[in-house]
């Protein structure tokens, strides 16, 4: 047993980032008090999930303490995130403290420099509590594919939570963290958020800066937040987004007020359900899960109508397509010149590279690196990369058009519940149809965000999804509140004790 501080963890691990944010704003609570509580709650809890890969328990208490002086000084105002302890994925650098983006080619990696993700959450006054796991290079769905060690599922320890993000999906639902930076380029937010039981939301491709998030297929990737409420999600959405000079690709519209636009009205409220998204394949427990919280909707004043998607059967080839030739040109930097690792075993430069890679990258890194060689390669890329782009085209079209008939969308995150450890390891093509759902968001650039709307009788989380158009993310967190509010889940308890 360890020993309790005064105010035990279980109580303050319990509370929300809204509620921790009233109580450093009224001086009831301190910064240090909660670096504490979380990292007592992280030594007990993460022997079993394995959700983080590095802390900084030092750092951390430091940086709260000097936190807590500056605020009683009142030298400092309190932002939104003052005194919080946040997890950041591993594959969002972080200054000074080792990124590895789950992968032993990253190993001893640490950056000279700091995301501007991260930049934004300190100058609010918030605080790194850990880094946390993922799919080596975020590519997967498991977070099996990690180089170092696979993270588990809170709610059942036998199932993943889901990937890339499955570190910060898992560390929030285990109460390890109150929030969590993921990054999302095919559904790594949403779908993990979807097992795990906690909020995700995937901002519009340009609301967040990607400077320092490490580069997979970079016109699909965005970082956003995990968190337990919607609330939550929109204090760290807000605290994160907006322009930055230092993301060419970042846009200079103003970011909305999403924390007040929480309260407002969803009344008259189109919320429309992809027809082809319910079809064959679809665990029917998941489908139920849905289609009631949709009628929650409607007794809330929503109207629900049926939209069309008519380009979802190409989803999986377009995104496998334009994400792995991106990411085998983004991976080409791994050549253990520069940095990371750089094999013992080299002689010629050519070497160097071979061995480099070869060592560092595991197995799907190497598949993916030689599938998008190869539909970049001179003969192919007009049948493959070239024809996936137009079809990319045709599926942000489908969004267009559904968005005339619809001011959200919603379905479900991933077409089954979360798997068995194992089950999905031997057949990557089975792995990548489970992303049916989430990545035509990334091709079109639309938001989206993944929350919970029921639970098994075994207590495994059901997730939903909702979409809604360019820079609608402040729609997709409000409707995600109602819903909390309509359906009123009681958390189960989580298969770990204390
Ligand atoms: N599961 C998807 C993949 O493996 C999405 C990954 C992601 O969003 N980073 O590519």
């Amino acid at each position: 047993m360890e020993r309790e501080a005064s105010r035990p963890a279980c109580e303050i691990c319990d509370l929300s980032i809204a509620q921790l944010h009233r109580g450093i704003r009224k001086r009831q609570i301190s910064s240090v008090e909660i670096a504490e509580a979380y990292l007592r709650r992280i030594r007990s809890r993460d022997p079993k999930v394995q959700a983080f890969i590095s802390r900084s328990a030092e750092t951390l208490l430091e940086e709260a303490r000097a936190l807590d002086q500056s605020l009683a000084s009142g030298k400092r105002a309190v932002g939104l995130l003052t005194g919080i302890p946040l997890a950041v994925k591993d594959n969002i650098v972080t200054r000074g403290m080792r990124t590895t983006c789950g992968s032993r080619i990253l190993e001893h990696y640490v950056p000279p420099y700091e995301a501007t993700s991260v930049a934004r959450l300190r100058a609010d006054g918030g605080l790194i509590l850990g880094k946390t796991n993922l799919d080596e290079f975020a590519m997967g769905s498991t977070t099996e594919n990690s180089g170092f060690f696979p993270t588990r599922n809170p709610w059942d320890l036998n199932r993943v939570p889901g990937g890339s993000s499955g570190g910060s999906a898992a560390a929030v639902a285990a109460l390890e963290a109150p929030g969590a930076l993921g990054s999302d380029t095919g559904g790594s937010i949403r779908q993990p958020a979807a097992f795990c039981g906690v909020v995700g939301l995937k901002p519009t491709y340009g609301r967040v800066s990607r400077y320092g998030l490490v580069a997979f297929a970079s016109s699909l990737d965005q970082i956003g937040p995990l968190a337990r409420t919607a609330r939550d999600a929109a204090m760290i959405l807000q605290v994160v987004s907006g322009y930055d000079p230092m993301d060419s690709t970042s846009a200079r519209r103003p970011v909305d007020d999403y924390v007040a636009g929480l309260e407002g009205d969803i009344r008259g409220l189109r919320i429309g359900l992809p027809a082809e998204w319910f079809s064959s394949g679809l665990d029917p427990r998941i489908e139920a899960a849905v289609r009631a919280a949709a009628a929650k909707l409607a007794a809330a004043g929503c109207e629900v109508v049926e939209v069309d998607l008519p380009h979802t059967e190409f989803a999986i080839a377009t995104y496998y397509i334009i994400a792995l030739a991106e990411a085998s040109s983004n991976l080409a930097r791994y050549d253990g010149m520069r940095y990371g690792h750089r094999s013992r075993r080299a002689g010629s430069l050519e070497e160097t590279y071979r061995n480099s890679r070869n060592e560092g990258f595991g197995d799907e890194v190497k598949r993916r690196i030689m599938i998008g060689t190869y539909v970049l390669s001179a003969g192919y890329y007009d049948a493959y990369y070239l024809k996936a782009s137009k079809v990319r085209t045709l599926i942000k079209e489908d969004y267009f058009r559904a968005f005339e008939r619809a001011d959200v969308l919603m379905g479900p995150t991933a077409p089954s519940l979360p798997f068995r450890r194992g089950d999905k390891t031997s057949d990557p093509l089975e792995m990548y149809l489970s992303d049916v759902y989430t990545v035509t968001a990334n091709l079109a650039g639309i938001p989206g965000l993944a929350t919970t709307c029921a639970y098994t009788p075994e207590g495994v989380p059901i997730g939903l999804q909702l979409l809604g158009p360019h820079f609608g993310e402040g729609r997709l967190l409000r409707v995600a509140h109602v819903l909390e509010r309509e359906l009123g889940l009681v958390r189960p308890s989580l298969a770990l004790g204390a």
